[in-house]
């Protein structure tokens, strides 16, 4: 595990840096490149601004080259010359300088033929030319044999560097001397150093003349061979050892670097011919490039830096994302099946409490069998006193037509021997009634007695009223009881079997019986009353009632004030009610005795 961590450290070393060297690399490159762009423009710069130094140095120069041509045609100068040396020339000398002034010229001379100078812008001045040999000079020398001569040099006596503009004067074709003009190139040079670049012009063998750095005056492009540095020396008449400039180049990046008081400095470098000037001149520009060149490369690599960090980051941000949007899919897929096993289990739990609660409602369903079973065999048992109760009475209906039965018998076979068979047949059909009477009373018997099925069917009230009041018919003729039947002939259907509704109203009537056994006149109404969808049958007594205690306990179980009693017969009666969709209750504030009222649900 360690090992792995170390590894995986190891690696993301290795990553950070590969990517700080890509970095590194790609800022160092950016800033290659815009240094190189930022070299290119200053480029552009220089080589617009070499025309206008090269045009300051040519125009100063053409300025002044026909000044001498035309001196070698004037006349003073002519005269001045076939006279040389005798006089003088002070009105000359005047002249020059006017003209010197005017043209801007530091000298103008004219020098004779044997190469004195006899006259000259600046005579009477401690540095008056006049008398000056000048026969050693090229200019003087090239005038002579050709017409016309230049040369940049320093001068004699001045010292200071200029270039000399010579034209030869001649008389009908004798020359009679030469007329010169010192160009000095110090306002040329001025311009040049105000401008900011460094300016200056070499010679056909790179000797450097004319420049803004006066430093750099005859240091030379390269080291001279000794041939050519002899040829300089020559040319310029002096004695310079023609160093080489501080100048290198080739350094790969088309820049020149110069070495200046320990320092090197990096210059954009160009350069261009001056035929207008002096045959073989060539004008150098160098701008200096460190700063734009720095700036340029800077600013390059801080906004690649800058663009790569914010790369870096955005790569970053996009990674760390993405992964949190992994993990939180990675964490989503855990939950996932989290719930899913939470979901199985619970199922399974459910499918186990499923089963229990099947089993319980199995039990119950059993149970309420039970119950139901029990019920019935109550309501049964109930019946079975009812009939043990009726007993008695039943006898005694029966007894009375078998009796009767006998001695119409007795009659039929006296009146059968006296051969009188009208009569005997009279007493036959008085015996037949008498039979269908006693299989009426046990045929209602063996119906009571029976266990009633399930099934409920439309039954008019009034079947199982009568029902009632035959089964108990014995009875209620030996106790005297008054019965007074619903009003009308009206007969409503309830959805009841016969036998349970009649089990109810016996139940009433014998209760209303025994209340009322030691009444004077007991009588018991039955009321039938129809209201919206109900049917509402009644039994009244005139007996002693109920009192609140009785009429509160009056459907418990085994509440009994009588002898023999069970308690039972309300509680069954109220439960059949129930069972036919109906109620069983006791009637409040009957005045005088008790009311009984089943109230059952009426169909059409
Ligand atoms: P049992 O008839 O076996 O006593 P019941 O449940 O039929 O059981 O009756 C319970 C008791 O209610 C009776 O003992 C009696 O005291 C009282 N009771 C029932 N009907 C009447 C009635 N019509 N008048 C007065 N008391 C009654």
């Amino acid at each position: 595990m360690r090992e792995a961590v170390a590894r995986l450290r190891d690696g993301r070393w290795l990553l950070a840096a590969i990517a700080l060297a890509v970095l590194a690399g790609a800022v160092a490159i950016a800033g290659r490149i815009a240094a190189g762009q930022a070299a290119g423009e200053l480029r552009d710069g220089a080589l617009a601004a070499l025309p206008l130094a090269a045009g300051t140095l040519t125009g100063e120069i053409e300025k002044q080259r026909l000044v001498p041509l035309v001196l070698a045609r004037d006349d003073a100068v002519r005269d001045a010359l076939r006279r040389a040396g005798k006089v003088e020339e002070t009105a000359l000398d005047a002249k020059l300088k006017a003209i010197a002034g005017d043209a801007l010229a530091s000298a103008i001379y004219v020098i004779d033929t044997a190469g004195i100078a006899i006259s000259a812008s600046n005579a009477g001045q401690p540095d008056s030319f006049v008398g000056i040999d000048y026969n050693f000079r090229h200019y003087f020398t090239d005038a002579m044999a050709k017409g016309a001569a230049s040369q940049y040099g320093l001068g004699t006596i001045s010292g200071k560097p200029g270039l000399y503009l010579a034209g030869r004067v001649d008389d009908a074709g004798k020359p009679l001397g030469v007329a010169v003009l010192k160009v000095e190139l110090g306002g040329v040079e001025a311009n040049w150093r105000a401008s900011g670049f460094r300016v200056f012009v070499t010679d056909e063998r790179g000797v450097v003349l004319a420049t803004s750095q006066p430093d750099w005056r005859f240091h030379a492009l390269a080291p001279l061979s000794a041939a050519d540095a002899a040829a300089a020396h020559a040319q310029l008449q002096l004695d310079a050892a023609f160093e080489p400039l501080p100048i290198r180049r080739g350094a790969g990046d088309g820049l020149a670097t110069i070495e200046e008081a320990g320092k090197s400095r990096r210059f954009v470098e160009v350069v261009q011919d001056l035929p207008g000037a002096v045959p073989g001149w060539r004008l150098w520009l160098l701008t200096p490039a460190d700063a734009a060149l720095t700036a340029a490369a800077n600013t390059a690599r801080l906004t690649t830096l800058l663009g790569l960090l914010l790369t870096g980051l955005l790569a970053y941000v996009l990674t760390r994302r993405r992964r949190t949007s992994r993990l939180r899919q990675e964490a989503l897929a855990r939950m996932n099946i989290e719930l899913e096993s939470r979901v199985s289990t619970r199922t399974a739990e459910l499918t186990r409490s499923n089963t229990a609660l099947a089993g319980e409602i199995a039990e119950r369903e059993n149970a309420e069998a039970k119950v139901r079973r029990l019920r019935d065999d109550l309501a049964q048992a109930n019946r079975l006193s009812i009939l043990g109760q009726i007993a008695a009475g039943v006898a005694h209906e029966i007894n009375q037509p078998v009796a009767a039965i006998r001695t119409y018998a007795e009659n039929a076979g006296r009146f059968l021997d006296a051969g009188k068979t009208e009569p005997a047949s009279g007493n036959l059909t008085s015996i037949v009634s008498m039979t269908e009477r006693i299989g009426a009373i046990t045929s209602t018997l063996r119906s009571f007695a029976r266990r009633p099925g399930v099934a409920a069917s439309p039954l008019p009230v009034r079947e199982a009223i009568e029902g009632a009041l035959s089964l108990l018919s014995g009875r209620i003729r030996d106790s005297g009881v008054t019965i007074v039947k619903p009003h009308g002939t009206a007969s409503p259907l309830v959805m009841a079997s016969r036998i349970r509704l009649e089990q109810i109203l016996v139940n009433l009537l014998q209760n209303a019986l025994d209340a009322m056994k030691d009444r004077p006149d007991p009588r018991i109404e039955i009321d039938l009353a129809e209201r919206d969808d109900r049917v509402l049958i009644s039994v009244r007594d005139n007996g002693p009632g109920l009192g609140p205690e009785a009429a509160g306990n009056l459907f418990m179980p085994f509440q009994t004030t009588k002898e023999k009693g069970l308690g039972l017969g309300l509680v069954i009666s109220q439960e059949i009610a129930q069972e036919l969709g109906g109620t069983l209750r006791l009637d409040p504030d009957t005045a005088g005795g008790a009311s009984f009222t089943i109230d059952l649900r009426r169909i059409e």
